[in-house]
């Protein structure tokens, strides 16, 4: 269930997959007031399964005025279902602010977005000054005053002007962040204010894979990595154990030869969106053996891979 708080952020990241302002709620209405969020909830309630996640997103939500006494009003009517955050983690460097989202619940996941090792990469992609350093420091307090039970996570989205810095962000992140719970990878999402800035993002699964390959001997240093969008063959099969099923049946597609790919059982398949503007030539059936042990979990298939 994903609970967009309100439509405003103080970052505007090009592959931003928000359409523009103002948009509307999933109700239809496009007012975000706290009385508002309270019965759109109110209403959506039954449809909500124990098993569910919550994602509060936006917007950036830890802007919304009320954002402190929302998030209360949703960790103590939701108890059974896990809830997330998804921010740019720019107002997690006031101390007091970090703390006090940390005290509410300890069923929490923060997900902050880094897009780059530094100031200049990560700002070519917010557009906002000032973003870098603040995420950081976001970072390092949700770290700092995170409790048992939290998991403080970080998102970062490969797109032309990141897909160089792969090893450089995680190289990063490995001196200044090791204790981070997950660092997802995510190959850009072909939406909204992507497809608006098509031109300066865009970038093949087959110019981003010699990139990622350099990373692999940084990936066992966490506690979890994760590759989100990612068909297997665009990939060397190291990482497959790496890969999840981000995408809903619908927003994915499989060529005609697909059917000849040995792995097409465990491969998210190809994003449709992408498919539409990038085309699919660079996808072809795997025919290679590999020994595969399987998890239980769909969205994970692959646990671990073996030539045979
Ligand atoms: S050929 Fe098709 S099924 Fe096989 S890995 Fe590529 S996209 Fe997936």
């Amino acid at each position: 269930m994903d609970i967009c708080v309100w439509d405003k952020c103080n970052n505007k990241c090009l592959m931003c997959t928000n359409p523009d302002r103002p948009w509307p709620a999933w109700d239809g209405s496009f007012d975000y007031n706290y009385k508002s969020l309270i019965k759109r909830i109110e209403k959506s309630e039954e449809k909500i399964k124990t098993y569910d996640s919550i994602y509060l997103s936006g917007g950036e939500p830890t802007l919304h005025p009320d954002f402190l006494k929302f998030l209360k009003f949703i960790s103590d009517r939701f108890q059974k279902q896990r809830i997330k955050l998804l921010t740019n983690g720019r107002k997690f460097l006031y101390n007091d602010f970090a703390q006090e989202v940390l005290n509410v619940t300890n069923n929490l996941d923060i997900e902050l977005s880094i897009y780059g090792p530094n100031k200049k990469i990560h700002e070519s992609v917010t557009r906002a000054s000032g973003s870098f350093e603040q995420t950081i420091k976001g970072l390092e307090n949700l770290l700092n005053y995170k409790k048992e039970g939290q998991l403080i996570n970080v998102r970062f989205v490969i797109t032309k002007l990141s897909y160089k810095y792969l090893e450089e962000f995680l190289k990063m992140m490995k001196k200044r962040f090791l204790l981070t719970d997950r660092i997802m990878l995510i190959f850009w999402e072909v939406e909204h204010q992507a497809v608006k800035n098509i031109k300066a993002i865009r970038i093949t699964y087959n110019q981003v894979s010699p990139y990622l390959e350099k990373t692999y001997h940084l990936l066992k240093c966490f506690k979890e990595i994760r590759l989100y969008h990612f068909p297997l063959c665009t990939i060397s099969e190291k990482f497959w154990s790496y890969v999840w099923r981000t995408l809903p049946e619908d927003g994915v597609i499989f060529k005609n030869s697909c059917n000849q790919c040995r792995y097409k059982k465990y491969c998210l398949g190809i994003p449709r969106e992408y498919s539409e503007h990038m085309g699919i030539k660079e996808f072809k059936p795997i025919k290679n053996n590999f020994k595969i042990k399987e998890t239980k979990d769909i969205y994970h298939p692959i646990l671990t891979i073996n030539k045979k």
